[in-house]
């Protein structure tokens, strides 16, 4: 009996060892400002930039076309991820004074307490310190990227070189010591490519002095949309700053790095102060020398995304994780004349989402289903085998990446933009967002209107259609599921926030506006 008894123990331990070992690692790597135009899995006909580390995410996974965010602005995406909820819900409403409030619950607490080890590396943004987390390792504030300083759990710590390479040195040490008897989270959060587009010395040049290709809308004037569009500060002709285009140096450059800098830049800034272009041909070489920082730093993304891939390789972890990437949330890329985010647009509404899972996913796969960063908790939660709390607003996609969409996944998806006034201008709006239809209202007193856009006939957004008699119907429709999706997501109304910025007009609102907000 006792040996029998001893060989059911035994039994069990191995079931569960087995058990255990099928759990898979998740890796989560996520960008800040990464355009999916700029990751050439996506095929941008500008051709932008070559990423063939990413690529090979959406090679041996899957790509998704449509993963929306609920609030495209960096601190707000950060707070939906680690809680699956809206900003009204998590209370992350914008970058200028909300502050995360780390004793709710959170997917790194939830996969904590289901047996999984949690890091953090990079870029965090939430103000508080991070909670659910065994280690953590994150930049102050928007972080720097030349020789950054980083905050490890509490303690602050210096690092030499570039901060997109510290932030992957970093993630692979971690799991160098981790502990091997368990699963494991990894969110290696870069700061790349945010504003102000710094790129590693030896990537300056990296693209030969291209001439990019232009987005057609580079000199949208606006017409057919509202005061809000119009309003905006958010250009490559007015808001671009000498330091955004590299007519000055950043301070971070020890001796050395300021040299290499300035092999690269000054000749070039010379030849520029020379030319003195004017008019549509300055807005041109703002956007060429804007290209080639940006995607300079991608290029950095991409050959570390490399590096991560590469150690699950070497180290046997890969067929048993994971491996997602996507940015919180799109950019502008020169498209309507922007750089930056915010709007409910598809440059700024859209992240790219690379999911990598062997043995699930097939390779090569694509989605072009509504989903959410909204959705990245439950489904990390669903893939643990842990369970997911009601109380989150989005939903796993782990059927999607099965190649089952199921059919009650949704077909229509709330957004909501809350940060202004505030740095870029873009006013509050609210809308409903269908695979062929945007309803979009800017709700506060001095803006005050609708627009809604039909992107089958009007992919880039140009032309409102709101009041027109043709589409009486569909704007009905679309004003009914507006309706519906903000009572059944309990969005507070007025909103609430509105009251904290009034109350800081002409004090707050005015220094808010000074901060690089990403
Ligand atoms: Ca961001």
């Amino acid at each position: 009996m006792k040996q029998l008894l001893a060989f059911i123990i035994a039994a069990g331990c191995v079931l569960a060892g087995a058990a255990e070992s099928k759990r898979p690692n998740i890796v989560f790597i996520f960008s800040d400002d990464h355009a999916y135009q700029a990751i050439s899995a996506y095929n941008d006909p500008r051709q932008l930039i070559q990423t063939p580390n990413l690529d090979r995410i959406a090679r041996e996974g899957m790509r998704f076309d449509r993963c929306l965010v609920p609030n495209s602005i960096c601190g707000p995406s950060r707070a939906t991820v680690m809680t699956g909820k809206y900003s009204h819900a998590n209370r992350f409403y914008n970058n200028g004074n909300s502050r995360f409030d780390g004793s709710q619950t959170t997917m790194p607490k939830l996969l904590q307490s289901a047996g999984y080890q949690t890091a953090i590396v990079g870029k965090w943004h939430l103000v508080s310190d991070p909670t659910g987390f065994d280690y953590w390792e994150i930049l102050p504030g928007q972080g720097v990227y030349y020789n950054p300083p980083m905050i490890r759990n509490g303690e602050r710590v210096k690092h030499d070189g570039y901060v997109t390479e510290n932030i992957t040195d970093l993630s692979i040490e971690w799991l160098k010591k981790r502990d091997k008897s368990k699963p494991f989270l990894l969110m290696c959060h870069n700061k790349a490519p945010h504003r102000e587009w710094e790129p590693n010395l030896k990537d300056l040049g990296h693209d030969g002095d291209r001439k990019y290709a232009e987005p057609e809308t580079l000199f949208d004037d606006y017409a057919g949309r509202g005061k809000a569009e119009h309003e905006q500060d958010m250009t490559i002709e007015k808001t671009m700053t000498e330091r955004d285009l590299k007519l000055v140096t950043p301070g971070q450059l020890t001796p050395e790095q300021l040299k290499v800098w300035n092999q690269y830049y000054e000749s070039r800034n010379e030849a520029f102060r020379k030319a003195n272009p004017q008019c549509r041909d300055l807005v041109r070489w703002k956007y060429n020398r804007y290209m080639h920082d940006y995607l300079g730093c991608i290029k950095s993304v991409d050959e570390n995304a490399g590096r991560l891939l590469k150690f699950l390789d070497d180290a046997g972890l890969a067929e048993n994780t994971i491996v997602v990437y996507s940015s919180d949330q799109g950019f502008y890329l020169g498209e309507h004349g922007w750089f930056d985010k915010r709007w409910i647009f598809e440059e700024s509404l859209r992240s790219p989402l690379l999911v990598r899972w062997p043995g699930v996913t097939t390779p090569g796969s694509v989605n072009k289903d509504l989903v959410s960063n909204l959705d990245f908790a439950e489904t990390f939660l669903e893939a643990a085998g842990a369970p997911i709390p009601a109380e989150m607003q989005g939903r796993s996609f782990v059927p999607l990446l099965k190649g089952q969409t199921p059919g009650d996944w949704r077909k229509s998806f709330y957004y909501h933009y809350y940060e202004h006034p505030a740095v870029h201008s873009v006013a509050r709006h609210y809308g409903v967002v269908t695979n062929r239809y945007k309803l979009v209202r800017f709700y506060e007193p001095a803006f005050n209107y609708w627009e809604l856009f039909d992107l089958q006939k009007d992919p880039r957004e140009l032309r409102s259609v709101y009041g027109q008699p043709d589409y009486a119907d569909v704007q009905k429709q679309l004003e009914t599921e507006l309706t519906r999706l903000r009572s059944e997501l309990k969005v507070p109304d007025p909103d609430p926030e509105e009251t904290i910025i009034k109350r800081g007009a002409g004090k707050g609102g005015k220094a808010r506006g000074k901060k690089k907000g990403g």
